[in-house]
């Protein structure tokens, strides 16, 4: 029979990057904690399904508010030429907090794992086809890929460009790459603000 601690640390484990014995920290963090904490913890996780959303263009979640799609990609001030291509969420807020780039995003949502060929099922890609479908129409010139520098990313970034060919091809879009002002391995999400400047302007 598993008791309390044994059932949510089980459900501390399904968080990125989190093992077993992290988990059981976790809920020893927890029973340390006040009861005032313990319920506005509860109670801040039961509202964020109902108050965020993922939009149905760029896949990234934001407080929804009634709209299926997010600020970027409705606002007019979005520079329709550009779409940046990034692994997940905290991608996008490295990027956005730089301030540096005005276009469209794509949140793929995942990497390709190197054993399998290809996996529709572990990327966002049909999604991001019908997005590029859709923004060749809407005066996209260029596509940035921005996938970290892992071999995952490296196979993940062959298994886009394979995918969104004929249609860029189609449409005389540009494919590129942030230029690498990264070590190898390093993360968009943990980048600075130089770092992401240098990425965006060398991209090639
Ligand atoms: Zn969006």
């Amino acid at each position: 029979m598993k008791d309390d601690i044994d059932r949510l640390s089980k459900l501390f484990l399904e968080f990125p990057g989190i093992g077993e014995r992290q988990s059981r920290r976790f809920v020893y963090a927890l029973l340390s904690k006040n009861q005032e904490y313990i319920d506005s913890l509860s109670e801040n996780i039961k509202k964020l399904k109902q108050r965020i959303a993922q939009c149905r263009s760029c896949y990234r979640y934001f407080p929804a508010d009634g709209y299926d799609e997010c600020p970027e990609c409705t606002s007019p001030e979005t520079d329709k030429s550009l779409l940046l291509v990034i692994e997940k969420d905290s991608d996008f807020e490295a990027v956005r907090r730089s301030k540096l780039y005005k276009g469209h995003y794509f949140v793929l949502g995942g990497l390709v794992p190197i054993v399998e060929k290809s996996t529709p099922d572990k990327v966002r890609i049909n999604e991001l086809v019908s997005q590029v479908k859709k923004q060749a129409q809407n005066g996209l010139k260029e596509i940035i890929i921005a996938l970290s520098l892992t071999p995952q990313g490296e196979n993940t970034d062959r298994y886009v460009r394979e995918s969104i060919e004929p249609i860029v091809a189609q449409n005389g879009i540009k494919v590129s790459n942030l230029g690498r002002g990264f070590s190898t391995g390093s993360e968009l999400e943990y980048s600075d603000q130089d770092t992401i400047k240098n990425a965006l302007e060398n991209r090639k």
